[in-house]
């Protein structure tokens, strides 16, 4: 993950040298690099432009601690400006004072939605709630299978559309009615994607939300597809409003770019992060631990 932006953040910081503070020559030849370094992993322009705004009025301002080299302390300025780039907390799922909670998942076919709606599940039901997974992807009926496939394996009941039924909409009753008598405290719902942004799937995930009054309606986004997953999520929140992102496939080869992009550009917090296709490769997002993972 993050190899090349991790490989060449280290070789910013090797070439610091000397015991004093910074000169102004060497915080512009750092900041110069590390905007390559960024621009190289498709982060967004105007977020690398502001990320290094911020890094210098840091480094010029910053003094070599007690104990610590000044790469090192170059290196806790990147940490800490990272950190905020991806968020500053954890930011926790919201959960209904009146269960179910309900979280409708939306993105793109491929993105890795019904995959992570299985996955979420897992993830509550290791922590004990009673939880139902609904597939109203109706555009593919073989979502409603793998999603009953994933639902036995975590032996969690999932709700699929009756015969006839071609407007996931239409399944709203069944599926309250399922969650009332189940007492189901986490209800997910799997919704249908599109290898593009369509009028047709924005209308029916509208309707979905408005329908469900999901308390988290998460946008499911490929860390692979850099930058263009900001314009994804950018279109999704215009026309539907979404609470936050999961980005999925981290253990592939992700420049990193979406994700250090996504906070600042749309002000929406990362909420999970998926690191592998098993059920129990979701991981809460932590900034700091990211941070580490793309700093090195
Ligand atoms: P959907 O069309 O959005 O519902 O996507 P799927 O859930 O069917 O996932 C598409 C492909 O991505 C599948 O082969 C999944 O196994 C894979 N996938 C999903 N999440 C991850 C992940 O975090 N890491 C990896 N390596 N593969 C993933």
């Amino acid at each position: 993950m993050f190899e090349s932006l991790t490989e060449r953040f280290d070789r910013v910081l090797r070439k610091i040298t000397g015991r004093g503070l910074l000169s102004e020559a060497q915080v512009d030849e750092t900041l110069r690099e590390i905007r390559v370094a960024l621009l190289e992993a498709d982060v967004n322009l105007d977020v690398v432009k502001s990320f290094t705004e911020q890094l210098r009025t840091r480094l010029k301002g910053a003094e070599v601690k007690e104990g610590l080299t000044p790469p090192q302390t170059v290196l806790k300025e990147v940490f800490d400006e990272v950190v905020h780039l991806l968020g500053d907390q954890k930011a926790n799922l919201q959960l209904s004072s009146k269960p179910p909670t309900v979280i409708m998942l939306m993105g793109l076919q491929g993105s890795g939605k019904t995959t992570t709606a299985a996955k979420l599940a897992y993830h509550f039901r290791q922590s004990g709630r009673r939880v139902l997974l609904v597939a109203s992807d109706l555009a593919r009926l073989a979502a409603v299978e793998q999603l009953k496939v994933l639902g036995e394996q975590i032996n969690v009941p999932v709700v699929g559309p009756e015969e006839g039924v071609s407007n996931p909409r239409d399944m709203f009753p069944k599926v309250r009615k399922k969650w009332i008598e189940g007492m189901h405290e986490v209800v997910i719902l799997d919704t249908a994607g599109r290898l593009s942004i369509d009028q047709n799937l924005m209308k029916e995930l509208s309707d979905l939300r408005e329908l469900y009054k999901p308390k988290e309606a998460l946008l499911v986004l490929d860390a692979m597809t850099g930058q263009e997953s900001v314009h994804v999520a950018k279109a999704f929140d215009e026309t539907i409003g979404i609470d936050g992102v999961i980005f999925t496939k981290l253990d592939g080869d992700a420049r990193g770019g979406a994700i250090l992009s996504i906070r600042s550009v749309m002000g929406k917090p990362i909420k999970f992060v998926g690191v592998g296709e098993k059920i129990d490769k979701l991981e809460p997002f932590h900034p700091d631990r990211m941070a580490s993972r793309i700093i090195g």
